[in-house]
């Protein structure tokens, strides 16, 4: 695609960057096809071929609007097209991009401003996430059925059965995330307790947490930059220490750590800190599939599971296949699900800012998940599972819960 960037804009290096990402782009539009909002909507700007002409029309020097920030807002960055795209166009960091430049240029109405900010102050501080959560359940009775339904209940505490621990040097680290730690602690909990048959030490720091992604997507660059320098201070002295790994069980969260290196290049105090973390993230599924033959699963049938392959596990981290071989060595059967490639409709935060597509995208994804009369359905993501979980009655859990309690109890049975 040629290019033409405006005078303002060529003294800006992520504008260069953009330059180039754009000019990846052939326009041939095979990613539309598997862009869900451009089957929703059936609009070419909805979709990641017209998004990139809106941002390249912009750095040409079109206005900055409103209806311009709608079209990009309307994006999941589900990076579906990305897998799709035969020319290996970057479109989540044109989008990152354009969107940051928009914003700073694009009035948006009073209402959105206060959501966003609200979304920034609360949702990455686990103390105020779980605050808010129970103020709702406390008036959850007084709310409307539809609003009523979106408040998540906390979870209560998961029992586990004491495992065999082979007692070894190793450690790794793990993530305990912001919304997570309040709404799925058992993940952790799931994936110390299998890392402990394997004779690995979790190392958890309280001063980690939010990732970043949350202030990123919602075009707060700045903040999500200290988030990943607060993080990366406190993994510093365990990966000195020799962690081998960082493993994220929130696939957003992991998607995200992947990406620090590339996020602080330019900040020359945490630009190698970030490139070691990143090249240290990885998902469990990941770690855990090297060393599959190793985890001490009773064999037995435990019944069906609809596996939902959470868009930043598949399509951000590019990873396949990983989750279902895992369950099936722990004893579950896997249901076909149709339409994998797309998103749920969770999101980050989308769930919340775009709440019609989110819900009919929900909507579809579970009639796909249910289709086989799953027991159980398995996600990667602590989002999705909040978020499908709003719109089923089929339980969904973290897939490391279902290997957790595939696990052999001390002394085998
Ligand atoms: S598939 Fe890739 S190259 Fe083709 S239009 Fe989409 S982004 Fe551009
Ligand atoms: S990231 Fe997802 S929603 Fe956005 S343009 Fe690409 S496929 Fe469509």
């Amino acid at each position: 695609m040629q290019t033409h960037i405006a005078p303002r804009f060529q003294n800006d290096p992520s504008v260069t960057e953009a330059d180039a990402i754009l000019r990846s782009c052939v326009h041939c539009g095979f990613c539309t096809a598997t862009c869900p909002t451009y089957q929703i909507l059936g609009n070419e700007l909805d979709g990641p071929r017209g998004r990139i002409y809106l941002i390249k029309a912009f750095f040409a020097g079109a206005p900055a609007t409103e209806h311009t920030l709608e079209h990009l807002d309307r994006c999941l960055t589900c990076r579906a097209c990305e897998t799709t795209c035969p020319s290996g166009v970057r479109y989540a960091r044109l989008a990152e991009i354009g969107r940051a430049h928009l914003e700073a240029e694009v009035d948006r109405p009073a209402l959105e401003r206060v959501k966003r900010r609200l979304l920034r102050a609360i949702v990455p501080h686990p103390e105020r996430f779980r605050l808010l959560v129970r103020l709702g359940n406390t008036f959850k009775p007084l709310l409307p059925g539809a609003l009523a339904r979106q408040i998540p209940t906390l979870p209560k505490p998961r029992l586990t059965a004491p495992q065999a621990t082979v007692h070894t040097t190793r450690r790794v680290i793990a993530l305990a995330g912001c919304v997570q730690s309040v709404m799925t602690p058992a993940t952790g909990a799931a994936l110390a307790q299998i890392l402990g048959t394997l004779g690995v030490t979790v190392d958890m720091p309280a001063s980690a947490g939010c990732c970043g992604a949350l202030s990123l997507h919602l075009s707060a660059h700045s903040e999500a930059h200290d988030y990943m320098r607060r993080n990366i201070d406190a993994w510093w002295p365990l990966i000195e220490a020799g962690a081998e790994a960082i493993l994220v069980s929130a696939s957003g969260c992991g998607s995200m750590v992947k990406e620090y290196g590339e996020a602080l290049q330019n900040d020359p105090d945490y630009a190698e800190k970030a490139a070691r973390v990143a090249a240290l993230a990885c998902d469990p599924s990941e770690w855990l599939l090297e060393r599959a033959g190793e985890i001490p699963f009773v064999a037995a049938n435990r019944g069906t599971v609809a596996f939902h392959a959470p868009c930043s596990l598949q399509h951000a981290q590019r990873l396949q296949g990983g989750v279902e071989t895992l369950l099936q060595q722990a004893g579950y059967r896997l249901t076909s699900v149709h339409d994998s490639h797309l998103c749920c409709g969770s999101a980050g935060s989308y769930s919340i800012l775009q709440p019609m597509l989110s819900q009919l995208l929900r909507h579809q994804k579970l009639e796909a998940l249910q289709a086989g009369q799953p027991d159980c359905i398995a996600t990667a993501n602590v989002g999705c599972q909040m978020h499908l979980q709003s719109g089923s009655e089929t339980p969904v859990c973290h897939w490391l819960d279902l290997c957790a309690d595939a696990l052999a109890p001390v002394g085998g049975l």
